[in-house]
């Protein structure tokens, strides 16, 4: 394994953060730990550009095993985990089906979770239902021979690893700016039902003089367990606000689409998209350097023009979300230490 040397380059070294196990909700995350992650992401991202580069990647992890648990539909969290397990070599299975498990003939959500912990290194899934990671890390708590569990979205609860991808974003996107320190984000669409949102207002607890603005339908507006962290955490937001009066004072526009999934009766694509939506009519009024970001997928919400708006960044994030995967697994298996020390400028010399 080739490590060591000194780079030439100029960069910002990290705190040294704590290990990371589960990675089960933005809870704990703290800005060590985020900062550590960004600057794994931005020298993954150097080195899969350079052959020699992605090939000692390749190199770091080929002796673990990932399991894919995915009952709930997903392309991009899907995906992206799987091919940053491929480009660290790590092997994969998967279950993208509930029907397709020994769950329908009565097996045990804890049991199905041990079986699949015997073969594996680290278990990645989504659930429909709320909470069910953090059961599933608590059983690896309670067995001899714990696998990490990553929650690839849980219910409408959390999905931690988009928001560390938006964070990734957010800070690239402010770099020459301060970072995320200091800017107003607002927050637009089903912020109610919407994860990322959700565990993306964990995070952002981590810098100092964020605003927030939530811009949603009353009746999706966000819910007050995450009120409760932001007031605890002194993190100013402004409920209820309308587009059109605050469009020209966000840093960030954080678009989500209507969970139509989670409706009962509809109401949700009922929505008037004049007030929820960014498209020709108002995305002239953002600031220049603002910019606009989406968990994807995305519905009216964002008009398909917008995407060649340089403010546009949601298929940026998208790609930045196979990056801080990368991070986050040689995070867990603790390889993060041979990208930190791989000298860049000797490996992507030639
Ligand atoms: N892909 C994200 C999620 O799984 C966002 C969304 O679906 O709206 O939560």
């Amino acid at each position: 394994m080739m490590r060591g040397g000194q780079s030439g380059e100029q960069r910002r070294i990290p705190m040294a953060a704590a290990p990371l196990f589960h990675l089960v909700d933005p809870n704990g995350i703290d800005r060590a730990l985020l900062d550590d992650l960004c600057a794994l992401t931005t020298r993954v991202r150097t080195l899969a550009k350079h052959p020699d580069g992605a090939r000692f990647l390749l190199g770091l992890l080929p002796d673990r095993r990932a399991m894919l648990y995915f009952v709930q539909p997903s392309t991009r969290t899907f995906l992206s985990f799987s091919n940053a397990c491929h480009i660290l070599g790590i092997r994969t299975s998967e279950i993208r089906d509930a029907s397709t498990s020994s769950e329908v003939k009565g097996e045990s959500f804890e049991d199905s979770i041990r079986t699949f912990s015997s073969y594996v290194d680290v278990i990645v899934m989504r659930t429909p239902e709320a909470g069910q990671a953090a059961r599933a890390a608590a059983l690896m708590n309670r067995i001899p021979r714990p696998v990490p569990i990553i929650n690839a979205g849980s219910g409408r609860d959390h999905h931690p690893t988009p928001a560390l991808l938006d964070i990734y974003t957010l800070e690239r996107s402010f770099e020459d700016r301060g970072g995320i320190d200091g800017k107003v984000i607002g927050m637009m669409g089903d912020l109610r039902r919407g994860r990322t949102v959700r565990s993306l207002c964990h995070l952002l607890q981590n810098y100092r003089g964020v605003r927030l603005v939530f811009i949603a339908p009353p009746q999706y507006a966000m819910g007050d367990d995450v009120k409760a962290h932001l007031r605890n955490s002194g993190i100013p937001w402004v409920d209820d606000a309308r587009l059109a009066d605050v469009i020209g004072d966000l840093d960030a526009l954080y678009v989500t689409r209507m969970q139509t999934e989670w409706d009962t009766d509809g109401d949700a694509t009922r929505i008037d998209y004049a007030d929820y939506g960014v498209g020709p009519a108002n995305v002239g009024h953002l600031k220049p350097d603002a910019v606009i970001m989406h968990p994807l997928p995305r519905g009216p919400e964002i008009h398909p023009s917008i995407d060649d708006d340089p403010r546009a960044m949601y298929w940026r994030q998208e790609r930045n979300g196979m990056w801080m995967r990368v991070a986050i697994l040689l995070k867990i298996f603790q390889a993060d230490r041979f990208v930190h020390e791989v000298d860049l400028d000797a490996l992507t010399r030639n």
